[in-house]
């Protein structure tokens, strides 16, 4: 009888190869290529204006590239029609828009509450325990207009993780928030990633951010490159005798 084929090694939850980005024949990118496992926390750093927020957008199909492809669980994203596209990232994923986002007309926990709505399950203690998590209980009732931006940032994150999504695609997600209340939005996508497996892209310019991640890379105009020794190792076991 045949041995049992070795495990494949699991295939990424994120496949990016080879994207390139141009706007009005201008080039923004070329040759971008990222993998993000179950499990990973991958921040990419990068220069104002190089294409971060592109990049997200790429991945999640609200931008289209002229070359290259995006694999989300095994689907190639760019080649799901609009509609089947939409559905897609309602299942999958999370994202936190730089720019927020939320619905004008709606209060917080029904901004916060609409991917479950959308996926016709709503549910409300869900809903109250994500506000509670980003420190908004207490601003559930409110609209849009009466916060401040870093409130807003928080509404877009516990709408892109009440779901509990398998991608989270975070743009500059702690960019309007004092640092005690950054660390406790990080303690979330942490949380999210590793007791949930979870995998997180992160947008950021903040290093203290960064340094939260499994992974730190630097999106330039010709590809993504690894950021050596972004922090300090962690503590771990020692280097084998001969390595
Ligand atoms: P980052 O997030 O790294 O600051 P962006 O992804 O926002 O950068 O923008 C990358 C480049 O693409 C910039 O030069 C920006 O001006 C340009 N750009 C972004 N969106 C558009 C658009 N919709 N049309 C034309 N150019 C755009
Ligand atoms: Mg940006």
């Amino acid at each position: 009888m045949n041995a049992a084929p070795p495990a494949a090694a699991a295939p990424p939850l994120l496949a990016v190869r080879a994207l390139c980005k141009d706007y009005g024949g201008e080039r923004v990118f070329a040759q971008v290529d990222l993998h993000v496992a179950r499990g990973e926390f991958v921040a990419i750093l990068g220069e104002s204006g190089v294409g971060k927020s592109t990049l997200l957008n790429c991945i999640a199909g609200l931008d289209t590239a002229q070359a290259g492809s995006v694999h989300i669980d095994g689907t190639d994203i760019t080649a799901l029609a609009e509609p089947a596209q939409a559905l897609f990232r309602r299942a999958h994923l999370g994202f936190v828009f730089q720019a927020f986002h939320v619905l004008p007309h709606l209060s917080v926990a029904h901004n916060v509450g609409l991917p479950l709505l959308l996926q016709q399950r709503p549910d409300d203690e869900r809903v109250r325990e994500v506000l509670d998590a980003v420190g908004l209980q207490a601003l559930a009732g409110r609209l849009p207009q009466t916060l401040s931006g870093g409130q807003l940032q928080r509404v877009a994150l516990a709408r892109a993780l009440v779901h509990r999504p398998q991608l989270i695609l975070a743009d500059e997600p702690t960019g309007n928030l004092d640092p005690a209340t950054a660390e406790r939005v990080m303690d979330l996508l942490s949380t999210q990633v590793r007791q949930h497996g979870a995998a997180c892209v992160l947008v950021t310019h903040s290093r203290a951010a960064a340094a939260r991640a499994d992974r730190v890379l630097t999106l330039t105009p010709t590809g993504m490159a690894d950021l050596a020794a972004p922090c300090p190792a962690p503590l771990g076991p020692s280097p084998r005798a001969g390595d």
